[in-house]
């Protein structure tokens, strides 16, 4: 084990690792809390593995945070957070079947119901009973039933005797189509119709909640009495009107990796460079483990660079599956086992998840979700 430890910074061998601060978590966290007041409960969203974040780590953190719950797409990765000992309510979206409902009984999981089919094939398989969602479709043709078709779905829950109503919740989309005038508007009024005809009905329903991180910030009528921001979290900011502006802290603060060889071209005596490469004078090269099997888009370009003691390296092209390749002529100190940066500090200079994902040519999200499982991740404060 100690012998591991020296290679690696924290106990693992490949010198490739992210930097995530948990502490960031219980501060967006306590800033939606904030926001949203203590009557309004946060179920964090830990799609993606909490962003890229680590789904267990991230799991208990909320927890201890104040979170309220914990909603999933992927079954499996909601199981190990159980099996981690989160204790917290859990919702799934949808991603499962009716004939796993032992398992979501075992480990307490409430999964999404749409249909009357649904409701059928779910109450056939619960042994003595199973907390459901129900999804409310508002207008993004995915999941849910359709605010007209709510009530009836939810009367059958209840009548079933072995499943309870625990939420109806939505998703109002915005990245798609955001920018069409009304769309959003339009879905969360589409919501309050299916919540009206529950009402209506006289079906009580505990949790009503249709806010991610992008309507929490801009629709702050849209609260209704649960929240369900994913990003957010993680400290991934969105636009906000004026009154829903905070700092959030992004909890992704490293990319790192070492140099894993160095060498000089000034004697590649007889070897011609190859047709992608444009050698100089003096020219210096060192490798570094992290390529397109990591997450690190396939294409370069030409203002992407690294920090290797504190100061700025050019990546060279092409990307390799798990290689890059780092002009260091101008870094004539550089060695073998020296660290390289792609988010972080490096002496004066910083790169921060923005000065990546512009280098990246991709949106701050994305590279939280990008980097790879290959890529460990370390738990800094
Ligand atoms: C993904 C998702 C969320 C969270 O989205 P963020 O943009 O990460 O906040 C919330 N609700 C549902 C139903 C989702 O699918």
């Amino acid at each position: 084990m100690d012998a591991i430890n020296t290679i690696g910074p924290v106990g693992f061998v490949r010198p490739t690792w992210c930097e995530i601060d948990l502490s960031a978590i219980d501060h967006n966290i306590a800033q939606i809390r904030s926001l949203t007041g203590d009557a309004v409960q946060v179920y964090v969203c830990m799609k993606g593995d909490a962003s890229g974040c680590g789904a267990v780590p991230v799991a208990l953190r909320a927890g201890k945070a104040g979170a309220s719950g914990l909603t999933f797409g992927n079954i499996d990765v909601a199981i190990s957070c159980r099996e981690a000992g989160s204790t917290l309510p859990i919702l799934l979206y949808p991603g499962c079947l009716p004939e796993q409902a032992p398992i979501l009984e075992r480990y307490d999981l409430q999964p999404t119901i749409s249909t009357l089919e649904d409701v059928k094939a779910w109450s056939a398989r619960v042994g003595t009973r199973l907390s459901v969602f129900i999804k409310i479709d508002s207008g993004g043709f995915r999941a849910g039933a359709f605010p007209h078709q709510v009530a009836e779905v939810a009367r059958a829950v209840v009548d079933s005797g072995n499943l309870h109503l625990a939420g109806v919740y939505g998703h109002a989309l915005s990245a798609y189509g955001g920018a069409v005038a009304g769309f959003v508007d339009q879905q969360i009024a589409n919501f309050v119709t299916g919540i009206e005809a529950l009402q209506e009905a006289g079906i009580a329903v505990p949790l009503r909640m249709c806010s991610s991180s992008e309507l929490l910030l801009s629709h702050p009528g849209a609260d209704f009495n649960a929240v369900d921001p994913g990003r957010l979290v993680a400290g991934i900011g969105f636009k906000a009107v004026p009154e829903r502006i905070r700092a959030w802290r992004p909890a992704l603060v490293g990319l790192k990796s070492r140099l894993v060889m160095v060498k000089s071209l000034d004697r590649h005596d007889g070897v011609a460079a190859p047709p992608f490469f444009v050698l100089r004078p003096g020219m210096r090269l060192g490798l570094v483990p992290f390529g397109w099997g990591d997450g690190h888009p396939r294409h370069l370009s030409p203002d992407a660079h690294v920090l290797i003691r504190g100061r700025k390296a050019p990546l060279l092209g092409p990307v390799h599956s798990e290689l890059l390749r780092i002009d260091l002529t101008d870094i004539p100190d550089a060695q073998l086992g020296d660290e390289v940066v792609f988010i972080g500090r490096s002496g004066r200079y910083e790169l921060t998840v923005d000065d990546l994902a512009a280098q990246w040519r991709e949106p701050a999200h994305d590279v939280y979700w990008r980097i790879g499982k290959t890529v460990h991740r370390v738990y800094v404060s």
